[in-house]
């Protein structure tokens, strides 16, 4: 007979974990079981692109809850352990290492892998990504023996490792396929201020590069070759080229999808008693004008966990939390709130020549994000304005001696 639990969560990242104490926190007697692949207890990820990668955070100090929590709980955890498929007639997963197990409540919090590319040469020795503490790992270990290093794509990953390999004093250089870095998650002001601030730093930044192929000397990559026949040669490679939802067995027992495993307010999926949450949950967000989309945020992902938590204790909170992002690079904080996708007005505050500025975004006439570079107060006093998209004055909005917090009583709330 398999093993049956009345909770199993598949995946010990931040949802995984978050799901599994908001749980507990909340009364939830019944048995648990976290499923991870990695052999890591649950840890914070943002570090390993920046204070893990550089040697300046330890993992103990990354654990999401003290390594004895989990059995003072009475959360059972299986540890280096894949789930490869879900049977969501029986209530059943299958596992590599544990076999079949049975479930009262299923809650996918897989996550999402790394876009690999798909040029010759992607295989490579020195070609890394940085999802997985074993991947910084594996990187940091070559740190010593390299000093020329070619990043590949300019969104989070590809500027804060930029970022850190920039102060480590490895020559830098970074290729983005688009026109502007962090276009999937920020306006052009926003990119335009990031570009110039790694060119500053060193960082030889191109655009528009197309990736003809990695070339390598005895299996280890010495170079990257644009179409153009621009060659870049280096001794390591980070690829940040975004990432693919981890979804394939819940998908093959039969879970709507698209973009991701589709999702409703309270995160479940189409299969019964069966939830998934964060990087690979499709779900409709008020913020984005109920668009489908996936987010890919420790926000998310801990907000989700949240509503399946209080979903299976029987109490509901459909999901309903403002977008959060944030991302250090050099002395660089962006924090963003709200999602700027489909703003017809981008709107300066403050002067990026000193470093600290917000860019704020309406959406017919209302405010939907914020992005605010070395501006906590911006960003503390905007967030409640974005979560009601208050009507705002540009003028007003663009005039930083006033206070965003005295808008909110100047404008009528025009969204519920
Ligand atoms: P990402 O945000 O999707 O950015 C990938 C970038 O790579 C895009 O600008 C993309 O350009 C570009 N790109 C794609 N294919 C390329 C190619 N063949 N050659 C050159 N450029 C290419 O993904 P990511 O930076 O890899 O991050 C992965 C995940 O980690 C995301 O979920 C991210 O949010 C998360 N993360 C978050 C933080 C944070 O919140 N601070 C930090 C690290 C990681 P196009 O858009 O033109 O395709």
């Amino acid at each position: 007979m398999s093993a049956r639990h009345d909770v199993v969560v598949v995946g010990a990242g931040h949802g995984g974990a978050q799901a599994c104490i908001a749980l507990r926190a909340a009364g939830y007697a019944g048995s648990i079981l976290l499923v991870g692949k990695e052999p890591e207890l649950p840890y914070e990820r943002p570090p390993l692109s920046k204070d893990y990668l550089a040697g300046k955070k330890p993992l103990q100090r990354m654990l999401i809850r003290p390594a004895g929590y989990w059995s003072e709980q009475n959360i059972d955890t299986a540890l280096s352990t894949t789930v490869t498929h879900v049977d969501a007639d029986a209530r059943t997963i299958t596992t590599d290492k544990r076999g079949v197990i049975a479930y009262r409540h299923l809650v996918w919090a897989a996550g999402a892998d790394p876009r690999r590319l798909n040029c010759a040469g992607h295989d490579l020795k020195g070609v890394h990504t940085v999802r997985h503490k074993g991947d910084a790992d594996a990187l940091a270990g070559e740190l010593e023996s390299i000093s020329r290093v070619v990043v590949i794509g300019g969104g989070y990953i590809g500027l804060e490792a930029a970022a850190i390999m920039t102060k480590l004093g490895k020559q830098v250089t970074l290729l983005e396929a688009g026109e502007r870095v962090l276009a999937r998650v920020a306006g052009a002001a926003i990119s335009t201020f990031y570009q110039d601030a790694h060119r500053a730093a060193g960082v030889d930044l191109r655009l528009q590069s197309s990736i003809q192929g990695l070339e390598g000397i005895d299996r280890h990559v010495t170079a990257v070759k644009l179409g153009n026949g621009t060659s870049f040669p280096c001794e390591c490679v980070i690829v940040g080229i975004g990432v693919t939802p981890t979804v394939k067995p819940l998908v093959d027992a039969g879970a709507e999808h698209a973009n991701g495993v589709r999702v409703d307010e309270n995160c479940r999926t189409s299969l019964p008693d069966v939830y998934a949450i964060g990087d690979c949950a499709e779900h409709r967000n008020a913020f984005a004008d109920a668009a489908w989309i996936r987010l890919e945020s420790v926000q998310n992902a801990t907000d989700m966990a949240a509503t399946v938590a209080a979903h299976i204790c029987g109490c509901p909170k459909p999901y309903h939390a403002v977008p959060r992002f944030w991302s250090d690079q050099y002395d660089l904080k962006l924090q963003t709130v709200g999602l700027s996708l489909g703003h017809d007005q981008a709107i300066t505050r403050g002067d990026p020549a000193i470093g600290s500025f917000t860019v704020a975004y309406l959406r017919s006439g209302k405010l939907i994000a914020l992005d605010c570079v070395n501006n906590p107060k911006d960003f503390a006093q905007g967030r409640a304005l974005v979560t009601e998209q208050i009507e705002v004055d540009p003028a007003q909005l663009a005039d930083v001696s006033i206070p965003l917090k005295t808008l909110a009583t100047t404008a009528p709330a025009a969204h519920a």
